[in-house]
């Protein structure tokens, strides 16, 4: 193994990666270079954070068209003889991560929220059977393509003078963008929040929604849902779901109120700091979990938290 690409097209996130990258690299010995398309302020500010990047500036290649990044990504692996790519597995990033495995012939794991290494080998943690286990897996071939989950290491912080180098690329696009329309939903980004208030089916009544916006605005937090919330009762959009098919949260601070706390969803919350659980049932699966219970009625339970804290 000669050395690590790594890639997002967020910048914190790809300063993430520096974070996992430097993990390996202090453990292997290998080089570190990152890849930035598009964007020279990404490219700068990891070059400060002491990275080498790689710089494409090329008109033709569109960042939604994954074929075409993966196309870019596999030459850069091939200028500095990497073996190890690590990408930020968000949704893009997934997709990315299959495409340029296939591209490349490399194994490829995702989702991954832990590395370490160990007689050579870059082992990988990760969630397994919907979330009900951790499994610690590493691939067997030479070439990796390891996705790693938002927030499972800090942001680089570290100072240090990395070279920019312009990096061309021979891109052949597989897409052509026709028109672009802003999303319907939401752009809250509930993976980011320190403090969340995830509502569950408990809650009952839309009506009872306002309060618990109000308190956690005034906690200077978001609100989430559990999937049904959102894909069943349609009371949130989907972005706001969290789980095993949303967003895996790690607040700081997590209220969630009546959610019976199945795997699928407490794979998304139980790496929180803390967890709060307000439910009617006592037996819920949630409260086995939470750091605090309160068993109450949420219609009595959240005008009486508004009270307090507004
Ligand atoms: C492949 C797959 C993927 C899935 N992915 C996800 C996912 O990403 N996220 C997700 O959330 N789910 C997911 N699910 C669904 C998941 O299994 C659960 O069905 C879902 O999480 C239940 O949501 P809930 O806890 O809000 O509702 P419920 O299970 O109905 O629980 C409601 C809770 O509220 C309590 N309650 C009721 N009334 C009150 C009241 N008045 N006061 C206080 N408490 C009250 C009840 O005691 C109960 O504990 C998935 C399922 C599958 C099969």
């Amino acid at each position: 193994m000669a050395g690590i690409i790594i890639y997002s097209d967020t910048t914190t996130l790809t300063l993430e990666l520096l974070t996992a990258a430097r993990t390996i690299a202090e453990a292997t010995g290998l080089t570190i270079t990152a890849v930035s398309i598009n964007n020279p302020d990404q490219a700068a500010e990891l070059s400060t954070r002491g990275a080498d990047v790689y710089a494409i500036d090329s008109t033709g290649l569109i960042l939604a068209d994954t074929a075409a990044v993966a196309s870019a990504l596999e030459q850069a692996a091939g200028q500095s003889e990497a073996n190890i790519i690590l990408l930020a597995s968000n949704r893009r990033g997934k997709e990315l991560a299959g495409r340029l495995a296939q591209v490349w012939d490399a194994g490829c794991l995702s989702d991954v929220k832990a590395i370490t290494c160990k007689k050579g080998m870059v082992l990988c943690e990760r969630n397994v059977l919907g979330g009900a286990a951790v499994a610690t897996q590493h691939i067997t071939v030479d070439k990796q393509v390891i996705a790693i989950s938002p927030r499972s290491f800090p942001v680089s912080t570290d100072q240090g003078e990395g070279k920019v180098i312009e990096f061309e690329v021979d891109i052949k696009p597989s897409l052509r963008i026709v028109e672009t329309r802003k999303k319907a939903e939401d752009n809250v980004k509930i993976e980011e929040a320190e403090i969340l208030l995830v509502v569950g089916q408990g809650i009952e009544n839309i009506e009872n929604l306002p309060v618990v916006n109000e308190i956690a605005k005034a906690l200077g937090g978001e609100v989430a849902c559990s999937k049904p919330v959102a894909s069943d009762k349609k009371w949130f959009g989907e972005e706001r779901i969290v789980g095993l098919s949303g967003k895996i949260c790690k607040p700081q601070l997590a209220i969630i109120l009546g959610v019976s706390g199945q795997v699928q969803f407490t794979v998304g919350i139980r790496d929180s700091h803390t967890i709060v659980s307000i439910n009617n049932d006592e037996k819920a699966f949630m409260n086995q979990m939470a750091d605090y219970v309160l068993i109450a009625d949420l219609k009595e339970a959240v005008p009486e938290l508004k009270k307090k804290i507004i």
